[in-house]
């Protein structure tokens, strides 16, 4: 597989599993409030205002780990061939929240078509 359709895909994953997370956040507050007995979030009270804030962190959590763990999964079975050693080892590796770089796993190539993708333009050393 190419880099570029690596790309494409992470794009099409990483939203899946946003998408999965936000889903899974009325089942989490499910078994906080009905199973495991806290406080309903919201209403007047000390506890349904921390509790609120506590789905709120939950909710954030859920939404952006639920797109790196979604990225995680799939490169765990696909990873992109490496124009350099021309193993299938080439992977998204995050830089900071939400940019990354590809970076073979065999033997250190970063594409250099990544540092496009980052915010200063310039692509990490590469690894050897
Ligand atoms: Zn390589």
């Amino acid at each position: 597989m190419t880099i570029r359709k690596h790309k494409l895909l992470v794009r099409v994953v990483s939203p899946l599993g946003m998408m999965g997370g936000f889903l899974l956040l009325p089942f989490i507050l499910w078994v906080a409030v009905a199973v495991v007995g806290l406080p309903r979030p919201g209403g007047d009270s000390t506890s349904g205002v921390v509790m609120t804030l506590i789905a709120i962190a939950i909710f954030f959590t859920l939404v952006y780990g639920g797109g790196r763990l979604a990225v995680a999964l799939f490169q765990w079975r696909v990873l992109a061939e490496c124009p350099h050693c021309g193993l299938a080892a080439l992977g998204l590796r995050f830089v900071t929240v939400n940019r990354g770089t590809y970076r073979c796993r065999a033997c250190g190539y970063v594409d250099p078509t990544s540092a496009r993708d980052q915010p200063n333009g310039v692509a990490p050393t590469q690894a050897l």
